[in-house]
């Protein structure tokens, strides 16, 4: 009894958590660091398990891979949906190259990897 309650309870804890990244995906619109490959193979792997579990009837694991792959499904859609955003910030400065957004912290550009030229240039007088 108390083996299923931590099963159940698992499971809720489980596909919530994709739903975390679904929103953190709805808010920032930016799936730039998302593997496409990650989720569609592990929405292959839990529809496969969905099926597996159906035959096998067993209702607990049935549940869970419905739970898990209905999220990841939602991720893909989103990731192809999102794929051409970007997360914009006024203070960001261009490459000087591909004359894309870089981030402050960058070093080298993460579109054409050119390095980044510093432009606050200190006087030296
Ligand atoms: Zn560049």
């Amino acid at each position: 009894m108390t083996l299923d309650i931590l099963s159940w309870l698992a499971i809720v804890i489980l596909s919530t958590s994709y739903w975390f990244q679904i929103w953190k995906i709805h808010i920032h619109k930016e799936v730039r660091d998302i593997s496409l490959t990650y989720n569609v193979l592990l929405g292959i792997g839990f529809g496969i398990l969905s099926f597996t579990a159906f035959k096998e009837k067993s209702l607990i694991f049935f549940v869970k891979q419905i739970m898990t792959t209905i999220p990841v499904l939602i991720i893909i859609l989103q990731v192809l949906y999102h794929k051409n955003d970007r997360w914009h910030d006024a203070s960001f400065s261009r490459c000087m190259d591909c004359s894309k957004e870089t981030e402050k912290h960058w070093k080298f550009c993460a579109y054409c990897g050119k390095k980044k030229v510093k432009k606050d240039v200190k006087n030296n007088c």
